[in-house]
């Protein structure tokens, strides 16, 4: 612990934004991260207290007492060491990770968290300037051929730990790119793609073969879910790929949208987000579309509260949207919440992101009954104003609204991953569909077809990208244990 005064004398330092005028005209990023001194006096904010708590909050586990501790003093680069040794990718989270090791730090029980994250932002932003991120190319070849299937972050931290083991890993991808989410979804206003590209060369330097454009499906591909992104212009039989390799690890995601069928669904400006974001991210990319969806000078409403619906609030906004509203079924949470409950675990509280701070009508406790069109033209949303007790939810007498909606974006989450792709495999699924496999010590990430795991929201649905990178490194050690009969890598 450097200063142990330190989180009496020092206030917590939020990171800055652009003003919002500025960063509308623009798609990159605008946080403008802590300087070297400012994160060395947060990292002595940090008490190093005897059981991190911290520590269990954050996904991947990070060593964040000893990172803080060297911020302090100074030692960059032996922090960004210890920020490695559990994190593949410290320059995603250390951006969109929401911070549920902040939420845990005892800081946080009576005053403010340490800022956790920004450091973390700071470390790996310095370490890739000094040119301390090099590859780490295995000593020795293990003589063994790893497949995985999907090339987000569950895929891209199993691919890593597994190259560094010395498998000859082939990484599929069908989209054009890679990334998963983190490229197709996730706006380039929080995180610009550079990061991902630069992690790739990485990658592919320490022998991780990149295939792209191609998709892993038997004969009815992506099944019913046609609106699924899906650039590839080659498919690859599961049989195929079972018969090349030694070992399969699917990381997927879990892609299906949920979807709001109400009447009028079929009408001309009701999409989902992941029909409207990635195309964004495409545009810009460089590519051309053609009939691009956009918001200019449109009545946009975004159904569905989360992260995804907060990135089409910020991207309709950057478009030049006439106004953005943005529904959640469930009433506003508080906004503080109570402490002494909650702690350490994430709390339920009202979030505001930086783009509801750049324009957003919220609406709580509303649900939509139907789009109305005219000539198969979206022009208004009537809704209803909906009240909840004992978790059953009930409509409320003479509350019906017509808004006016130039667009709709359902953002209200993913129900589960493809299932004609683990149909194809012959993978058990779980009650939600998604592949069945524990996270046990032994035998953990395994499929009930042999040679076959899958990770990251392909198994455990929905959630976040530190929960994705943590169980792609999970499954490179389950995966390197199924092949060696033991395994060096981390879990
Ligand atoms: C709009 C949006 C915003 C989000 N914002 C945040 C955030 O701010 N912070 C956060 O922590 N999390 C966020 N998330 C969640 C996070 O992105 C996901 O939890 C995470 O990306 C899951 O990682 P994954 O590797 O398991 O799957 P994915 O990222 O979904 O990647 C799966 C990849 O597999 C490929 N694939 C699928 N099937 C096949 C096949 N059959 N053949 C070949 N390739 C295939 C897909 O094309 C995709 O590239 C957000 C999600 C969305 C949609
Ligand atoms: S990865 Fe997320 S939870 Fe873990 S230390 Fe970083 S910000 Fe916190």
């Amino acid at each position: 612990m450097g200063k142990s005064t330190g989180f009496l004398e020092y206030e917590r330092l939020e990171e800055g934004y652009a003003p919002v005028a500025q960063r509308l005209q623009h798609y990159k990023e605008f946080v403008i991260g802590l300087d070297a001194s400012q994160a060395q006096i947060q990292g002595a904010r940090c008490m190093d207290c005897g059981t991190p708590f911290c520590s269990n909050g954050c996904p991947v586990n990070n060593i964040i007492p000893d990172f803080n501790d060297l911020v302090f003093r100074g030692d960059w680069k032996h922090a960004s060491t210890t920020l490695h040794s559990t994190n593949n990718f410290p320059e995603f989270t250390g951006r969109i990770c929401p911070a549920p090791c902040e939420a845990a730090c005892t800081l946080n029980i009576n005053s403010d968290a340490v800022g956790i994250k920004s450091i973390e932002h700071a470390i790996i932003d310095r370490a890739w300037s000094e040119g301390w991120i090099k590859p780490q190319i295995a000593a020795r070849k293990s003589g063994k051929t790893v497949a995985v299937v999907g090339a987000g972050p569950a895929g891209l931290a199993a691919a890593q730990q597994l190259a560094r083991a010395g498998h000859a890993v082939a990484l599929f991808e069908k989209n054009d790119r890679v990334g998963g989410l983190l490229r197709y979804g996730i706006p380039d206003f929080k995180l610009e793609k550079s990061h991902i590209d630069r992690r790739v060369e990485q990658l592919v330097a320490e022998g991780v073969k990149i295939r792209t454009g191609v998709l892993v499906a038997g004969k009815n591909g992506l099944g019913k879910d046609s609106k699924i992104t899906n650039w590839a212009g080659e498919t690859m039989a599961p049989e195929q790929l079972m018969a090349e390799f030694d070992a399969v690890l699917l990381t997927g995601g879990a892609e299906v949208s949920r979807d709001l069928p109400v009447p009028g669904r079929e009408l001309k400006g009701v999409h989902f987000a992941m029909e409207f974001l990635p195309q964004q991210n495409k545009v810009n990319a460089g590519d051309k579309l053609k009939g691009q969806i956009r918001a200019d000078g449109k009545h946009v409403i975004v159904i569905g509260g989360g992260d995804t619906g907060s990135d089409c609030v910020g991207t309709s906004n950057r478009h030049g949207a006439a106004s953005v509203t943005q529904f959640e079924l469930m009433p506003m949470p508080p906004e503080q919440e109570d402490k002494p409950l909650v702690w350490p675990y994430w709390p339920i509280k009202l979030r505001s992101s930086s783009s509801h701070e750049e324009g957003c009508e919220r609406e709580f406790a509303i649900a939509t009954k139907e789009f109305i069109g005219e000539k198969g033209q979206l022009k208004a949303v009537k809704t209803v104003r909906v009240q909840w007790q004992g978790g059953k939810m009930s409509e409320v007498e003479d509350s019906e609204q017509i808004l006016p909606a130039d667009l709709v974006l359902l953002a209200m989450g993913f129900v589960s991953p493809v299932a004609a792709v683990l149909d194809a495999f012959g993978v058990d699924k779980d009650a939600r569909g998604n592949a069945r496999a524990t996270t046990d010590f032994t035998g953990g990430y395994a499929t009930n077809v042999p040679k076959l795991f899958a990770a990251g929201d392909m198994r455990r649905g929905q959630s976040l990208v530190v929960w994705a990178i943590r169980e792609g490194r999970q499954a490179a050690r389950a995966v390197d244990e199924f092949l060696m009969g033991r395994s060096e890598l981390p879990r």
